[in-house]
């Protein structure tokens, strides 16, 4: 989507400190970090949500799951959460599908 800001990430449009890049997916430092690791992986097809996955997109979201067990076994985390928030109640700013990476601190549950 024009308008889509992880869009313009993905395209190169606006830089991001990029952390993986693979044909179906593009993980980046967020830029307002909550951890002391803390990436977003995001599926370069826009996908508004959690919401908008079904049967004709769902393997974009496995392959991006599998690529987070990755990065994570590569970057030595042994404990870390992901976090998807679907709508704006939920805490959702920008409405392309992401998942955040977080690890390296105690986190507490239920979560605020
Ligand atoms: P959410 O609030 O769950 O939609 O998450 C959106 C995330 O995108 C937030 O954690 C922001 O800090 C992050 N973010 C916003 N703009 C950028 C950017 N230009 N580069 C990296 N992360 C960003």
């Amino acid at each position: 989507m024009s308008d889509c800001l992880f869009c313009k990430i993905i395209a190169g449009e606006i830089p991001s400190s990029k952390v993986y890049e693979d044909d179906v997916c593009f993980a980046f430092n967020d830029i307002a970090p909550q951890a002391p690791t803390h990436f977003l992986v995001v599926p370069k097809a826009h996908i508004g949500s959690v919401s908008e996955v079904d049967g004709s997109n769902s393997a974009v979201v496995a392959h991006i799951f599998e690529v987070i067990a990755k990065l994570a076994g590569e970057q030595g985390m042994e404990s870390y959460r992901v976090v998807s928030n679907i709508g704006e109640q939920a805490g959702q700013s920008v409405f392309h599908l992401h998942f955040h990476v977080l690890s390296g601190r105690d986190m507490t549950w239920p979560p605020g």
